[in-house]
């Protein structure tokens, strides 16, 4: 793939980037020229994944961060901080515990889908704003979902919480835009990932996903 290096001297952190889009996401800022920290909960992966983009010639960096631990994310920072500062922060980091419709979703559930998928995702940039403010030119991006625009019935509750992200990015470029940073979000459709994999190795779950998705 031939890129533009139009990443060089920037640093990037991406969260859940050892494997599937984050990964991608990651290599390609890499490619691109950035300094990028990626991390996730397990250090086997986050050690394997380093490896493999660092054999590419690519600047990255490992940490073992599960998104919702507090000090996790504090060492991201201080990584970046160690290295020159931050420019890019890519909040990817998601789960879905349960499949089926909203009102169908237990309590325990609903917490985790919201503790990881948004309140983790708003801590990370309220975190990462004292780096951001010192890049000429910050940028935010929330990995949403297509089900954030029209709910999937059998991701229910996880449709919800990306229908927040789209909220809290809408209200963090209201805020930061006079400030040069930009916030945005990315609404993947179906990406075949261990993430997807639950809904496509399932014949049912896989007609009422597509079929949802190519109505659109
Ligand atoms: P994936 O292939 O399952 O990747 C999961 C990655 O996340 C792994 O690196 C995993 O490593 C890490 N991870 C999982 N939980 C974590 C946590 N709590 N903290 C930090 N890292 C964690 O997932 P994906 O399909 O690429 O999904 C990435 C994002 O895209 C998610 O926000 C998802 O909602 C969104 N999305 C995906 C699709 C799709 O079809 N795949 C569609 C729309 C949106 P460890 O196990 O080592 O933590």
């Amino acid at each position: 793939m031939s890129t533009l290096q139009r990443l060089c001297g920037k640093i990037a952190i991406v969260t859940a980037s050892t494997d599937g889009i984050g990964y991608a996401i990651a290599q390609r800022l890499a490619q691109e020229g950035a300094k990028v920290i990626i991390s996730s909960r397990k250090e086997k992966n986050v050690q394997q994944a380093t490896d493999k983009l660092c054999k590419e010639g690519l600047n990255v960096r490992g940490l073992v961060c599960h998104v919702s631990k507090a000090e996790d994310r504090k060492r991201l920072f201080e990584e970046a901080s160690k290295i020159g500062g931050l420019d890019i922060l890519v909040s990817n980091a998601a789960v879905n515990p349960e499949v089926g419709g909203v009102l169908d979703c237990s309590e325990s559930s609903w917490d985790k889908i919201f503790d990881v998928n948004v309140k983790s995702s708003y801590l990370l940039a309220k975190e990462a704003l004292p780096l951001l403010r010192l890049s000429k030119a910050g940028r935010i991006v929330f990995i949403s979902s297509i089900g954030g625009f029209q709910p999937f019935n059998l991701l229910g509750a996880y449709s919800v919480s990306k229908t927040a992200l789209f909220g809290l990015t809408k209200a963090a470029a209201v805020q930061l835009g006079s400030e040069n940073i930009t916030v945005n979000s990315i609404a993947p459709g179906i990406i075949r990932t261990k993430f997807s994999s639950a809904l496509t190795s399932n014949e049912d779950a896989e007609n009422e996903i597509f079929v949802k998705s190519s109505s659109k």
